[in-house]
């Protein structure tokens, strides 16, 4: 991270202001929204400036700037068209240790000078939200704040200001934090909130009011599950859903499967737990992961339980929940991108085609007992794709097998490692080359093993950079 993200608060704070043209009213408006006491020093002021001048918003130094314009000051902003003045105050701000911020005549932050920087803002006070990408491209900061500007409804301030004005009342009520979290999560997002973004303030205060004295509506202390499929690696490829419950957990449970950029996105304050789930090293059983989960969900936690990929794609999640049913705990399952979905289409390989594939099977190549159990009179079709998962310690006896139950040796195969992730590789070949050719590569896993005439899409199709 290259700055800091704060807020800081400059209500009656003494800011300085050099120059005096447009570029200089933008952060002077900034300066004022945020019930500073700005000081303009320039020459001679702009239309705007001028005006809030004479409206008294403002006080003006009308002359150059000298070094001591920065007594006293909270914060400074450089805004002439004059870089060696920027560049001065900028330095002499630094010594004294006064914020300063250094800004072009196209209105872009010059970093190099600053001690802050001005992000793009969201403003719907008392939320405020905002985006920086640290001066390397304040266009993509726009664009990312445009956004959220769609996603975040107008009345967002109005919602919390119906929050804050509740706040005291619910904190009495609620004595135990997790039901006031419960409690605010349902009222925030749920029909309350909607009559708020509608513009019925009076009905949500009164909806508001009654939720908070129904005894049914209170928060109930069994906790709940939230099953939900990470994806493949690609944090992008999160649903909305997941994110959210993300979001909300009080405990994530994971799995080495899981990508790190996934987990990252979990409630910065919910507790992480690893249960591992490496081949032939399972950090925890699966029984113990079931127990785990019922017992958390009994503790009144929102549990999180992160699985790699779809939860229900050879993830053992039908048999979490099972538990969950059992015991009577809530739960619901979020889907996810399935590793073949993901891979498929981070390699440029359809796994349909009309020219190719007209059916798809997901098969598991795990080996037992150094042999893979598979239903071969199934797979030897020459119009359909197979996806392998688990499949590269098995590989050779994967390949082998097809080919000794009837699939020709050159029928094409893929095997993509760390698919959808910055270290995706993909190594192409048929039946009979794979092995080899895999044999002389250093493989990573995960990986997942495609075989079928769609394989040979990749060359025209494939669209994803790979990594090293
Ligand atoms: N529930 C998961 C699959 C779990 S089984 C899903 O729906 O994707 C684990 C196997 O998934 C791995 O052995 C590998 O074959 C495959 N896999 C998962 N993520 C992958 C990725 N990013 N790249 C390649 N293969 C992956």
């Amino acid at each position: 991270m290259n700055f800091l993200p704060i807020f800081l608060d400059i209500k009656q704070r003494s800011c300085l202001v050099v120059g005096g043209g447009e570029v200089a009213s933008r952060k002077v408006a900034l300066l004022l929204q945020a019930g500073a006491s700005v000081t303009v020093v320039a020459l001679d002021l702009g239309t705007t400036l001028s005006s809030l001048h004479k409206e008294g918003r403002i006080q003006y130094l009308a002359r150059g700037f000298s070094d001591d314009d920065l007594n006293g000051r909270y914060l400074v902003i450089a805004a002439t068209n004059d870089a060696d003045l920027n560049q001065r105050v900028a330095a002499l701000a630094n010594e004294r240790t006064v914020l300063v911020n250094v800004v072009d005549n196209l209105v872009v932050d010059r970093p190099e000078l600053c001690s802050f920087i001005v992000p793009s803002i969201i403003d719907r006070t008392p939320v405020v939200a905002a985006i920086s990408t640290g001066g390397a491209s304040p266009v993509l900061a726009r664009l990312i704040r445009a956004r959220l500007e769609t996603s975040i409804p107008a009345s967002y301030g109005k919602l919390a200001e119906l929050a804050a004005s509740f706040r005291e009342r619910v904190k009495k009520h609620f004595s135990h934090p997790p039901d006031r979290r419960i409690f605010w999560e349902k009222v925030l997002q749920g029909s309350i909130a909607e009559m708020v973004f509608s513009g019925k303030q009076a009905d949500a205060r009164d909806a508001l009011e009654k939720a908070l004295n129904e005894e049914s509506n209170l928060p109930n202390e069994m906790g709940e599950v939230y099953l939900v499929g990470g994806g493949p690696g690609d944090p992008d490829l999160l649903t909305f859903r997941a994110l959210r419950l993300m979001q909300q957990a009080d405990v994530v449970v994971y799995d080495r499967l899981v990508s790190p950029a996934v987990v990252e996105l979990t409630r910065r304050d919910a507790r992480r737990i690893y249960v591992g789930k490496e081949r032939d090293n399972h950090a925890l059983p699966q029984e113990n992961i079931n127990k785990l989960l019922v017992e958390l969900a009994k503790e009144g936690k929102r549990v999180l339980r992160l699985k790699g990929g779809d939860p229900f794609i050879f993830g053992r999640g039908g048999e979490e929940i099972d538990t969950l049913a059992e015991e009577k705990i809530p739960f619901q399952v979020v889907p996810g991108i399935t590793a073949a979905s993901g891979c498929a289409a981070y390699a440029g390989i359809p796994l349909t085609h009309r020219d190719f594939a007209q059916s798809c099977v997901f098969v598991t190549g795990h080996l037992r007992n150094g042999d893979v159990n598979l239903n071969w009179d199934t797979l030897i079709r020459t119009d359909q794709t197979i996806v392998f998962y688990m499949g590269l310690r098995g590989l050779t006896l994967i390949c082998e097998g097809l080919v000794e139950r009837g699939l020709s040796g050159t029928t094409p195969a893929a095997l993509i490692q760390q698919g959808t992730t910055p270290k995706q590789r993909v190594f192409i070949g048929t039946l009979q080359t794979l092995p080899e050719i895999v044999s002389h590569a250093e493989i990573k896993p995960p990986t997942l093993l495609i075989v079928g005439g769609v394989v040979t899409l990749h060359e025209k199709l494939n669209w994803f950079s790979q990594g090293d």
